[in-house]
C-alpha cells in the first residue's frame, strides 16, 4: 500500500501548551477499514491527538492528512465523512430519540435510514422516548446513534462504553463490529482493555506524549510479554511459579515430581491489559525516576 491510501496518516505531530509538550513526536497511519485503538493513561495525549485529527485543535507540528485531508483546512464536505462521538456530548434534549435523529440525518447527504439506526443501537422500544428521560447508557447510545447516521467513512470513538452494564457493553461491540464490516475506519480510545482486545485490529500505545509501541493487538508488547506464566503450590504450600513458552511440558514436569494433582494450578496468559500496564508502568518509571523512588 502506498502511504497515500492510509485513512489517517500521522507524522511526527507535535502540540505544545505554553511549555508542556502534550503530543511530542507521534507518528502513525490507520488503513482503510481498520479498527485502531489509541491507548494511553489520562493526561497522555490522547484527547490532543484525536481532536487535532478531527480538526478542532490546532497542532504546533508534524503533518497530519485524514481522509486525504489536511484537518486544519477540512470544510464541511470533508466533516460530513467523519463520524464523532466525543466522551460526554450529555444529550439531554426533550425532543424524542427518532426526531434527534430524523433532524441530524437532514445534514447529510446520503444518511443511514433512521429507524435502522435506532435498532442497531437497541434503542427501538425507546425510539419515541424523550432523550432527557433516557438512562445515562441508553443516552451514551444515542451518542453513538447520531455519530453514525451520517454513514461516516470515518468513526472516532471516544471512551464509547463508559457506563454500560456488560450486557450493554456486548451489544455495543455487536454494533461496532458490524459497522465494520461494512467498512467503516475506526478510531477507538478506552479504557477498557478487553474492549480493545475485542474490537481492535491494531493499538498504539501513548504515554507523556509519545508513542510508546505501536503493532497489532495481539502483538503489542512484544512476544516476551506474552509468555504464558504456570502457577501452582508445592507439598510446603509455597506458591511457584514459572514463566514459560510451554506451559503443557511444565506442568507435566511438576505433576510427575508432586506425584499427585498440584493444589491451585493455573496457566495464566497474560491480558492486553496486563502487557498495556506492563508498558506504562516502564514509560513511567523511565520519565520520572525521583518519584518512583520517593
Ligand atoms: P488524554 O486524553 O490522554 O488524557 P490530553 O490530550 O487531554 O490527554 O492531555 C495531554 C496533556 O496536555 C495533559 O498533561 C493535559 O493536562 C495537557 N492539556 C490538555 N489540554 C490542555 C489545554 N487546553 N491547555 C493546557 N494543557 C492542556
Amino acid at each position: 500500500m502506498t502511504t497515500n491510501d492510509a485513512a489517517v496518516q500521522v507524522r511526527d505531530l507535535r502540540k505544545t501548551y505554553g511549555q508542556k509538550n502534550a503530543v511530542d513526536g507521534v507518528s502513525f497511519d490507520i488503513r482503510p477499514g481498520e479498527t485502531f485503538a489509541l491507548l494511553g493513561p489520562n493526561g497522555a495525549g490522547k484527547s490532543t491527538t484525536i481532536e487535532i485529527l478531527e480538526g478542532y485543535r490546532s497542532r504546533t507540528g508534524g503533518e497530519v492528512s485524514v481522509l486525504g485531508t489536511d484537518p486544519a483546512k477540512g470544510g464541511l464536505d470533508w466533516k460530513a465523512r467523519l463520524g464523532i462521538v466525543l466522551q460526554s456530548t450529555g444529550e439531554t434534549g426533550l425532543v424524542t430519540v427518532a426526531e434527534q435523529l430524523r433532524h441530524f440525518a437532514g445534514f447529510y447527504q446520503n444518511p443511514r435510514d433512521v429507524d435502522e439506526v435506532i435498532a442497531a443501537v437497541g434503542l427501538e422500544p425507546q425510539a419515541k422516548t424523550r432523550i432527557a428521560k433516557l438512562s445515562g447508557g441508553q443516552q451514551r447510545r444515542v451518542d453513538v446513534a447520531l455519530g453514525i447516521i451520517g454513514r461516516p467513512e470515518l468513526l472516532f470513538l471516544d471512551e464509547p462504553t463508559t457506563g454500560f452494564d456488560p450486557e450493554a457493553r456486548r451489544q455495543f461491540w455487536q454494533v461496532i463490529r458490524g459497522l465494520k464490516a461494512e467498512g467503516t475506519t475506526i478510531l477507538l480510545t478506552t479504557h477498557y482493555l478487553d474492549e480493545a482486545a475485542q474490537l481492535a485490529d491494531r493499538a498504539g500505545v501513548i504515554a507523556g506524549g509519545r508513542l510508546v509501541d505501536i503493532g497489532g493487538i495481539d502483538e503489542i508488547g512484544g512476544a516476551d510479554a506474552r509468555v504464558p506464566l504456570v502457577r501452582w503450590r508445592d507439598r510446603d504450600g509455597v506458591l511457584r511459579e514459572e514463566r514459560t513458552d510451554e506451559p503443557g511440558r511444565v506442568v507435566a514436569s511438576v505433576v510427575a515430581s508432586l506425584g499427585s494433582e498440584p493444589a491451585d494450578l493455573e496457566v495464566i496468559r497474560p491480558s492486553l491489559e496486563d502487557i498495556y500496564l506492563q508498558l506504562v508502568r516502564s514509560v513511567d518509571a523511565a520519565a520520572q525516576p525521583e518519584e518512583v523512588l520517593a
